[in-house]
């Protein structure tokens, strides 16, 4: 991920026809706001949705968004928001193979045989990438010192630090106030006493 990037902001026009469409689908006004503030777009032609409450940029595999009693995968609403529902017994599919990607222009309607031949033709069936010799989903090579092996499989240790980075980033901007707090009354506490 580019830690540079900045979410992309509508203009007054786009913000427009965005509400409208999705009024046309009967997603709230406050989920269109919410989703369309937060799409990174990336030099790649990707387009990835950033977490509320958080300056950094991370984003999970396959992010979902809620309201109400809904909860759908953000690539599924922009698709949604842009198409229109999918054809019945259709599952939305990416052209470009990045499963966390929301960019409509990557996104196309297809049926579950054909997204199961295509992950096949591409090797991101479970059992192919179970197989895979050499790296991980992200691309770390699974060297013997990178790699523990779980019940369901191996991890990549790479992956893991940088989860456990951001979830330690995301705790603290959450907390942040009440972190820094404790360490200035701690700071204060050593203060006085090495004061004689
Ligand atoms: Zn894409
Ligand atoms: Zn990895």
């Amino acid at each position: 991920m580019h830690p540079n990037l900045k979410p992309h902001q509508p203009t007054a026009d786009e913000w427009a026809e965005l509400e409208a469409a999705g009024a046309r689908q009967g997603v709230p006004l406050a989920v269109v706001r919410s989703l369309y503030s937060r799409i990174i777009r990336d030099p790649s032609g990707c387009w990835f949705v950033a977490p509320v409450r958080s300056d950094t940029i991370f984003v999970a595999r396959r992010p979902d968004i809620r309201w109400g009693a809904t909860r759908m995968s953000t690539y599924r609403l922009t698709y949604l928001i842009a198409n229109g529902p999918a054809p019945l017994g259709m599952v939305i599919c990416h052209r470009c193979d990045v499963p966390a990607c929301v960019n409509p222009a990557h996104l196309f309607a297809g049926t579950q045989a054909e997204n199961i031949q295509d992950a096949a033709r591409k090797g991101r069936l479970w059992p192919q990438v179970v197989a895979r010799p050499t790296h991980c989903h992200r691309g770390h090579e699974f060297t013997p010192e990178n790699t523990v092996v779980v019940p369901t499989g191996r991890n990549c240790l790479a992956c893991r630090r940088e989860n456990g980075r951001a979830r330690k980033a995301r705790y603290y901007q959450r907390h942040r106030d009440r972190i820094n707090t404790q360490k200035r009354l701690a700071r204060a506490q050593r203060n006085e006493a090495s004061t004689p």
